[in-house]
This record gives structure tokens, sequence and C-alpha cells, in this order.
């Protein structure tokens, strides 16, 4: 029998309910357990694939080439396994195959209400994750704050589930806020009692009550969540603050959770092992070197926006006993080689993550230029791969003009260019995305990174390296690493001249765990410590 797991948050938004999910997922996953994880968004969009990533963050891509919520990085970092479609639902979804279904036929004659249709397709969803999967534990995260009305089916689908399979089986954990009022040093329960009581009101009791605070909590106050709160004085945890995110599982154990949730739901595992993540955690507290990378890039405002990008780096950190200081380059501030001079005197490797449209595209490119010329680790990652490739049309083969065709279509070197089978396709989800093997060619960084010689990495990307330049380019010192099998696909180019010049058309940051940094994140890492110190 599947357990269930429903997670919601109260209070505030931004409290790092997937985080903790994601570290309950770990110990659970450490106590034997076969965990799967889902989110449910309770927004519009179909997916957050059409949404910018200053107002959303980054778009993260599971193997089977879903575009879905950041929070999927947490769960698949911190629990290790491979999420897919099924893992993120939103309200959009639930109203798009409702409608399909109304449109088909499919509900013969019957008035199509939120409930039972719209809570009947959300339950659908939840309980696919758990036949499919064949988990032992499905933990559901539900985006949002109770008392949103947007969550509000999403939460009566859950109470039902619970109804339906039983109070053994489901489990109710509410992240909420401590707040600690500075004046009177004192930590407030009362925000937690009020979003309770408001859960309460949609019929769910939640099991256990997990407290984000900055400061350890006192006793009293976890006591009186308890008592007002109505649960057993261990199932309120402490959920403070953490120095290093990965130590957030071993801080949550310390409150004994993944003893307390398998109590409740009957679960009778071995205590986790997490002797691999202590270990992994001393790796991370012994590190003494230092080394800065600059991520270019337009959305550094928000820096959830490059999320997956920035935990592959420390992660890369992590196996080169080094601390990765990330500086922030506005792409837009950089125009020519003087500019570059004054924002990367103090970096010892550059990496231009991926982006979509022509704002800051030129000081991508003057950053490329700066760092191929200076012979500064540079590390592309989709949108910084056709970067690399536009510079070096422009300033080693001297085509000025050349660019993409997602800036100008009317160049006469579209370097980067439309596949055929793309042109005139609508915007969502018509990128080439998921998972796609790639070919490395032999004697390159990218094989001595990887070790292999068939690799298999995500992408999400319209736009293609164009092959009718590739002989030029390749003739000019550009060398093609990575193809796809029939070669007809450039996924990879090196500028073997460079200590270190790789640039990616897929998004290997996506597969970074912190115990297992991304091969070509670690060795970028390692690259860029080795010019600190020449
Ligand atoms: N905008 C580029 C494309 O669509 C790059 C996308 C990306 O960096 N993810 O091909």
């Amino acid at each position: 029998m599947t357990k269930y797991i429903f997670v919601t948050g109260g209070v505030v938004s931004g409290l790092g309910k997937g985080i903790t999910m994601a570290c309950l997922g770990r110990l659970l996953k450490s106590r034997g357990l076969k965990v799967m994880a889902q989110k449910l968004d309770p927004y519009v969009n179909v997916d957050p694939g059409t949404m910018n990533p200053l107002e959303h963050g980054e778009v993260y891509v599971t193997e089977d080439g879903a575009e879905t919520d950041l929070d999927l990085g947490h769960y698949e970092r911190f629990i290790d396994v491979e999420l897919n479609k099924y893992s993120n639902l939103t309200t959009g979804k639930v109203y798009w195959n409702v409608l399909n279904k109304e449109r088909n036929g499919d509900y013969l004659g019957k008035t199509v209400q939120i409930i039972p249709h719209i809570t009947n397709e959300i339950k659908e969803f939840v309980y696919s994750v758990g036949k499919k999967s064949n988990a032992d534990v499905v933990m559901t995260e539900i985006g949002g704050t109770t008392g949103d009305i947007e969550s509000q089916p999403f939460l009566e689908a859950i109470r039902q589930i619970s109804h339906e399979v039983g109070r053994d089986n489901c489990l109710f954990i509410h992240v909420t806020l401590v707040p600690y009022i500075k004046s009177s040093g004192e930590q407030k329960s009362k925000p937690t009692q009020h979003s309770v009581k408001e859960l309460m009101g949609l019929g769910i009791h939640p099991d256990i009550i997990v407290c984000r605070c900055d400061e350890p909590m006192e006793r009293s106050v976890l006591d009186k969540i308890a008592l007002f709160c109505n649960v057993a004085p261990d199932c309120v945890v402490e959920n403070l603050t953490v120095d290093v995110l990965y130590e957030a599982p071993l801080m949550l154990e310390d409150s004994k959770l993944s003893e307390v949730v398998c109590r409740q739901l009957r679960l009778d595992t071995p205590k986790p092992d997490m002797q691999e993540w202590i270990d992994m955690l001393g790796r991370i507290k012994s590190r003494k070197d230092e080394v800065t990378i600059a991520i270019v890039g337009k959305y550094i405002k928000l820096h959830d926006a490059y999320l997956s990008v920035v935990e592959a780096l420390k992660h890369g950190g992590y196996e080169n006993g080094c601390i990765v200081d990330i500086k922030w380059i506005d792409s837009e501030t950089l125009d020519g080689d003087a500019s570059c001079e004054d924002a990367f005197k103090d970096v010892d490797g550059i990496l231009v993550p991926g982006g979509f449209g022509d704002r800051g595209v030129e000081g991508k490119i003057a950053a490329c230029k700066w760092a191929r010329e200076n012979n500064i680790p540079y590390f592309g990652i989709c949108l910084g791969m056709q970067i690399a490739v536009i510079e070096y049309a422009r300033n080693v083969l001297g085509y000025a003009d050349a660019t993409s065709s997602e800036f100008d279509p009317d160049s006469k070197h579209c370097v980067i260019d439309l596949m055929p089978d793309q042109k005139g396709l609508p915007k969502g989800g018509t990128m080439r995305l998921g998972a796609y093997p790639c070919k490395i060619a032999k004697d390159s960084l990218m094989q001595k990174a990887y070790g292999e010689d068939m690799i298999q990495e995500r992408h999400r990307h319209r736009y293609e390296f164009n092959n009718d330049f590739r002989k030029e380019l390749e003739d000019a010192g550009l060398r093609v690493t990575g193809t796809s099998p029939d070669n007809s696909l450039v996924e990879a180019v090196e500028i073997p001249a460079n200590d270190f010049f790789i640039a990616v058309q897929y998004h290997p940051e996506f597969k970074s765990r912190p115990n297992r940094a991304h091969a070509i994140f670690r060795e970028f890492v390692k690259a860029s410590l080795a010019n600190k110190n020449k």
C-alpha cells in the first residue's frame, strides 16, 4: 500500500517547503523506502515554461522533457530520484485536461464542476504517481500558501485522498513561519495557530507542524504550538536556518522528523543510514580554497533564475575542496573589452548560462571573447554555447554580422538557426526538451571529464548549431566534441588552444548532485582553481 504525505505551507510563501520535503524524502529513502515526489502548483499556466525566470525562477527540466517548477530540482538533488512529467501539475494543466475531456464528450451530459471534476483530475494525478512508480511513499507539495483562493481545489482534493486511503496511510505536514520579534525578544506562535486554523476550516488537520525559524526555538513555544494546534509535542518540529543547505536533512532528523513520520504512517523501518551524507558534509565543511566564478546573465536580480547552475557550481567546489564564490554580472553592463577587464579582473572562471531573447546578448558575446582571448576558463550552457559559436564566427572567422536567427533572422550568417521542422511552431511546448544521447569525441575535454564516449543530457532550447558553418568553424579551430549519435546535431564545442573552454547545447546542471558533482562542473571548477593559482 502506497503511503501519501502532503506538504502545505502557511503564513508566508518562500518558506522552503520544497527543501523541507526534499530533506524528508532523503531521510525516508535512507530508511530503505522507495520515495517519489511531486508538486501541485496553483497557477494557471500549463507549465512554467513560458514564464519569465525573473518572476518564477528557473524552469527545471526532467529526463522525460517536462518543464517544471524549480522545487523539483531540490527533490532530485536531495532524494536522488529521477522525476518525470507526473511530478508537476498546475491548475492550467488540470483545466486543460478536464476541458479536453469535456470537448471529447467524456462527461456525458453532466455539468462540469470544480467538485468533483477538477478535484477528481487532481486526485487521479496524485494516485497515478503511486501506481506508476510503485513507490512506498508519494510526497506531494502544494504550492502557494494556505488561504490562497487558487489552492483551494488542491486542498480539497488531498482532503478527499486522506479520506479514501485512510488516516494511517496519509499524513499532512504543515510548514509555517515562527517569527522572532527583536524588541521583545520573543518567538511568536500566533501566525502558526492562525494558519492551522485556516487549514482546519478546509477539513485538513495537520499531523506534523514544521516551524521555520532563524533562531533555535524555545521548548515552551514548541509545546504551545502542540497544545493549541492539537498535535503531539514531538510532532512540532523545528526547521532552523542552516549555513549549508545540505545540512538541513540532519538538522531535521535531530528533531526525529522521519521517525515521527514513520510512526504516524505505521511504517516499520530502520534508522536512516545517513553515513554517505555525513561524509559529504565533512568534505563540505573542510573546504579551504576559494575560487571566484562569474555568472554572466540577464536574470541575475533573481538568483533563483539560475538555481541549478549555482548548486552545480557548489557541488563542483565540494569535489575540489573549495568554496565557489559567485560574482553576478549583468550582461547588459558589458560592452567591449574595457568593461570586461573591469568586471573580470578578480574572476577565475566565466560561465554563461542559458537564456532567451536578444536583451543582454552583446554583453555575453563580449564576456566570451574576453574569456577566449585571455585564456580564462569558459563554460557555456545552452545560450552560452550559442554565444561561443557566434563569438568565434564574428571574431575569428570575421563574419561581423554572425548571430542566431533568434536575434536577427535576416542576417546572412545565422550560425545558430532553427531546425527546418521547428519553423512556424507556437511558443509553448515546442522546444527540444528532455534527455538526448550525445556522442563524445576522442581526446577532448568532454571525454576527459565524463570518462565516457556516450552520454545522455537534458535539453531545453529551440535553436541549434547551423551545420552550414560547421566545416569553416572547425577549420578555424573551434572543435566539435559532442554530437547526436547520427552526427546531425552539434551538442558540444571546445577551443583546444585554450586551457579550458567547453560549451554545451544542453543543461548539465540538472543532473548534478551534492555527493556527485556533474563532470563538467567539477572540471570547470578545477580549471578555474588552476587558473587562480597560475
Ligand atoms: N534561446 C536559445 C534557444 O532557444 C537558448 C535557450 C537556452 O539557453 N535554454 O535555443
